[in-house]
């Protein structure tokens, strides 16, 4: 699902490509919609819209748009890898409680060997583990404890001639603070922009590191 035209009907300054969500896809560890649509009314509340229609005298060129992906589950079927901004929603496992009886359900279900038995016990490697909460589903001992859902961050990304993985930055960010996480980047790429460049050049141009930095209060791991 995406939203490429505004209200009126017009062309908008941005598209919000979703997955499906686990309002329809089983491994979806969120609803995505409440999402988009806080971030739409950051957008709606921000210049950038005005700003993108201005810079080129109302004439509106969709390679300018702002393209943003939103997946709810590491299999990143709305491809935030390829937009300016992606988020994917992570459930990172923690521990694994007392209560595990090593009935063996997680390892068996874990694509990434990252939940393994061992002596009668799961033990979770977390170098290994995508953050999809499979395990967290299938354990009938509740026994696999997580962090709080949260979300990866990814900028950068573009097809075209030269296409370019977009870049991950550390860390989680969480879905309380996704708003104000917006405003930030909002901010960052009107402050930087040149006039013309699209958002993906601003953002291959930018030190990912300073990005970082404002947008740490956002993190929290
Ligand atoms: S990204 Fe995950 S939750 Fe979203 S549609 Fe694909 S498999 Fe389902
Ligand atoms: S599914 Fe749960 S109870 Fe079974 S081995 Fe994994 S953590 Fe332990
Ligand atoms: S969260 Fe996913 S990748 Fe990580 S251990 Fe569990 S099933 Fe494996």
């Amino acid at each position: 699902m995406s939203s490429e035209r505004n209200a009126s009907g017009r062309q908008s300054a941005y598209s919000v490509v979703l997955c499906r969500g686990m309002r329809s896809c089983s491994f979806g560890l969120v609803d995505l919609e409440p999402i988009r649509a806080a971030i739409e009314t950051v957008i709606a509340d921000s210049p950038w819209n005005a700003y993108v229609e201005s810079a080129r005298g109302g004439r509106f060129r969709p390679h300018e748009r702002l393209r943003i992906a939103l997946s709810a589950c590491p299999n990143g079927c709305s491809q935030p890898q390829i937009q300016d901004i992606g988020l994917i929603a992570a459930l990172r496992p923690r521990e694994v409680a007392a209560a595990c009886t090593g009935c063996g359900l997680c390892e068996a279900t874990c694509r990434e060997a990252a939940m393994l038995v061992e002596d009668g016990r799961a033990v979770h490697r977390p170098q290994a583990c995508l953050a999809c909460g499979e395990c967290v589903r299938v354990c009938p001992a509740h026994a696999v404890l997580c962090e709080p859902l949260g979300f990866r961050l990814l900028l950068g990304g573009r097809m075209g001639r030269h296409p370019v993985w977009a870049t991950e930055l550390p860390g989680l960010y969480t879905q309380e603070r996704i708003p104000q996480l917006f405003r930030d980047l909002l901010r960052v790429l009107l402050r930087e922009r040149r006039p013309g460049e699209r958002p993906r050049q601003v953002l291959a141009r930018l030190d990912i590191q300073q990005i970082e930095h404002e947008l740490g209060e956002c993190r929290y791991e």
